[in-house]
């Protein structure tokens, strides 16, 4: 996939964006947030608007601060209740009295922004727009500039530099695929992503990571044909090329297409078997390098195939409706 990568930005500074936006990129590096959350600044006649003021770090907070000078914070933005993203929100609003604008329901137990967005909201000339999957409450805001090009801040939505991760329960792969098909569909110029540089020609990315989702939810169905998979057999199988490290996240993601499928109708999720033992925990692997003595890859395919048959048929299994 056409992702973007870009040097370290400099911290604890002002960098300009395009014209009337610039961002402090925080200081939360990480294999989630790539450099760090993207706090972007957009300046109106008002004052300025912060759009996800990202993680709760004091120098972080300084640091925004500071850079608006004397120019009053009229409001905080939030594209989604992800912590990287709006930690750094009540320090903010403690300081500067501005209200924070999000959706009207929070992903957040028990938060209600004192600005309650929903999909098509307008505030202070930016558009909200309802894109959940990666979390229930994101949001993308579309700003138009001076010169008519049509920007959409983009969250963790679609990002340049990487995926997004989608883990149930707060994250949705079927509505995933309704967002992205819902940004695709727009003409946005370009997007400001909540982590990563801008982005030119979103909607090729975009559609990029739809078909890339599109391709694994094939191949799981392909799988499905053959015999019925508990997630974390199916997990293992898919992805046994990958990093081990990878793992979790690749269960987490065959579980996010599962439950799309299942909301489709697609496949039905069986009733768990009493009589076999729930704990096994994965496929076996084995090490690089030459077989060991007295091993042939017949007694090593013979193994994984009888491991798989019990992880076939461990609690929670699914298969294609039929
Ligand atoms: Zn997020």
């Amino acid at each position: 996939m056409a992702f973007l990568q870009e040097p370290e930005p400099q911290r604890g500074t002002l960098l300009s964006v395009l014209p009337g936006i610039s961002r402090i990129v925080a200081r939360n590096p990480g294999v989630m947030t790539y450099h760090g959350t993207n706090t972007y600044f957009i300046e109106a006649e008002g004052g300025i608007s912060i759009l996800d003021p990202g993680p709760n770090d004091a120098q972080h907070v300084a640091d925004i601060l500071a850079a608006a000078g004397g120019k009053k914070i009229t409001r905080l933005l939030l594209t989604h209740s992800h912590y990287d993203h709006m930690g750094a929100a009540p320090a903010l609003q403690q300081v500067t009295g501005a209200p924070i604008a999000a959706f009207h329901e929070s992903g957040l137990e028990g938060y209600t922004a004192d600005i309650a967005l929903f999909d098509n909201s307008e505030l202070a000339g930016f558009t909200a727009v309802h894109t959940p999957g990666h979390a229930p409450d994101h949001l993308c805001y579309q700003l138009i500039l001076p010169d008519g090009c049509k920007i959409l801040f983009s969250g963790d939505h679609v990002m340049s530099w990487s995926s997004s991760v989608v883990s149930p329960p707060s994250g949705d792969m079927l509505a995933y695929y309704r967002s992205l098909e819902k940004v695709i569909a727009r003409d946005d110029v370009f997007y400001l992503p909540g982590h990563g540089p801008v982005l030119p020609e979103p909607q090729n990315l975009a559609a990029q990571l739809l078909a890339h989702r599109q391709k694994r939810e094939d191949a799981i169905m392909a799988a499905l044909r053959v015999q019925g998979w508990s997630i974390a057999a199916l997990a293992a199988q898919l992805y046994a090329k990958a990093d081990p490290a990878l793992k979790v996240a690749a269960t987490r993601n065959v579980l996010a297409h599962m439950l799309k499928l299942k909301a489709e109708g697609v496949v039905v999720e069986n009733a768990p078997d009493p009589n076999l033992h729930p704990d096994i925990a994965s496929l076996p692997q084995r090490p690089p390098g030459p077989l060991p003595p007295g091993v042939t890859q017949a007694i090593i395919d013979q193994s994984r195939a009888d491991t798989r048959r019990r992880f076939t048929l461990r609690g929670a299994a699914y298969s294609v409706m039929t």
